[in-house]
């Protein structure tokens, strides 16, 4: 999950470094009333999770509260890289006498964390880093060890930035690791014309795996794209929407992987992921079964499992328990397979459910999921 800047800028200030003077509004009067509060002259800033905002006519100057209300009413509501802007900053301005870029990022390829600095920071940073690498230093970072001094030292010096700048590397790293982050980057990060470091943007993306114990952002910054997911999400399913038109039920990842395959194999494409995982309860699978049932787009159903420590007829009777809560609308292909398969299978017979039909092996009944969703 993405942090807005203005969350970026309250961890940096939590953790000692220095940053603008700021406060955050979705109200143009409050918006000059914080000018106010901040000595008139302030940079109004769109808040949105997207970077190039400067250039986008995001970050602009008020020189006085009058001209902020103007300038926060001009912003807010902005379209920022399809990002409505719902919310603006207002910042102290800040004398810039350099701007440096400072990023550490997760290196997944490396099993490690990479620093990535640069002297040629601000809003060009891209550009210098596509057409002069050598003015961007790529430093690995041993995560047991992590950013001491001596290695900010090092940072430092490769990428050219001032010695002052040492300790505000040292403590971004504390950032990184203290919030569960896989991405801190600052830029600019500015010296001011004072000879002070600041960090005039920020941009944290926090570890989702990690969202139990950073539980103080909420999940309002968790973006589910899509309606369906958001709801799955809710249920505490294992839910990934995918465009077809055959709904997909299983259990277990590997399973339900093959199974899209499968489907796809038989010229029908799957319309989700659906893992219910080792305890197929008739909850889970009503729940599975309501959200993919809503999904307009799904033209058939096929539930796959292979019995384990769940056995086949308890996921039999979970099917059951949810024909009685959910009202199925559209065809029922299941295929159970592996331990108790035989009872599960009786189970589901005895239900007689019209529009539930069983088969024996998974490209059978992928095969008849497919033809009830191209027919249909
Ligand atoms: P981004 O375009 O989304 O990365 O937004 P930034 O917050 O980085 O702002 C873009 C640019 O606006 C920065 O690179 C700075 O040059 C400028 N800027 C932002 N805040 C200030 C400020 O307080 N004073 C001055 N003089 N310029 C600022
Ligand atoms: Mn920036």
């Amino acid at each position: 999950m993405d942090l807005y800047e203005h969350q970026a800028r309250e961890l940096f200030e939590e953790h000692g470094i220095l940053v603008p003077r700021a406060e955050v509004t979705d109200s143009p009067k409050e918006a000059r009333e914080i000018a106010r509060r901040l000595g008139g002259r302030v940079v109004v800033k769109a808040q949105v999770k997207t970077g190039g905002r400067g250039k986008a006519g995001g970050v602009k100057l008020a020189a006085d509260p009058a001209a902020a209300e103007i300038t926060a009413r001009q912003i807010l509501g902005m379209d920022i890289k399809g990002h409505t802007v719902g919310k603006v900053m207002l910042a102290q301005p800040v004398d810039i006498e350099t701007e440096f870029y400072v990023s550490y990022v997760l290196d997944r390829e490396a099993g490690g964390f990479l620093a990535i600095a640069s002297a040629e920071g601000g809003m060009e940073i891209e550009e210098v880093a596509a057409t002069r690498p050598q003015a961007v230093a790529r430093i690995p970072i041993d995560p047991a060890e992590g950013v001491t001094s001596a290695k900010a030292g090092e940072i430092a010096k490769a990428a050219g930035l001032p010695p002052q700048t040492v300790d505000v590397l040292v403590r971004l790293w504390e950032v990184l690791v203290r919030e569960d982050a896989l991405l801190v980057e600052v830029n600019p990060l500015v010296r001011t014309g004072q000879g002070q470091i600041l960090a005039l943007d920020g941009k944290v993306t926090l570890d989702d795996n990690a969202r139990f114990r950073q539980t103080r952002w909420g999940t309002d910054g968790v973006e589910h794209d899509d309606a369906l997911e958001a709801a799955a999400a809710a249920k505490g399913l294992n839910y990934v929407k995918l465009d077809g038109e055959v709904g997909i039920i299983g259990n277990g990842a590997g399973l339900v992987m093959s199974t899209l395959d499968v489907v796809a194999g038989c010229g029908a494409r799957p319309a989700n992921f659906l893992d219910i995982g080792g305890g197929a309860s008739a909850r889970i699978m009503a729940d599975g079964l309501s959200v993919i049932l809503s999904d307009p787009a799904v033209k058939s159903v096929f539930v796959n499992v292979f019995g384990g420590i769940t056995a086949c007829d308890a996921v039999a009777e979970g099917i059951v328990q949810a024909l009685d809560s959910v009202q199925l609308t559209k065809p029922l292909v299941v295929r159970l397979d592996g331990n108790n398969a035989a009872r599960g299978r009786a189970v589901l017979d005895d239900r007689a459910h019209p529009l539930v039909q069983q088969a024996t092996t998974m490209d059978g009944a992928a095969l008849r999921a497919a033809r009830l969703a191209t027919t249909a």
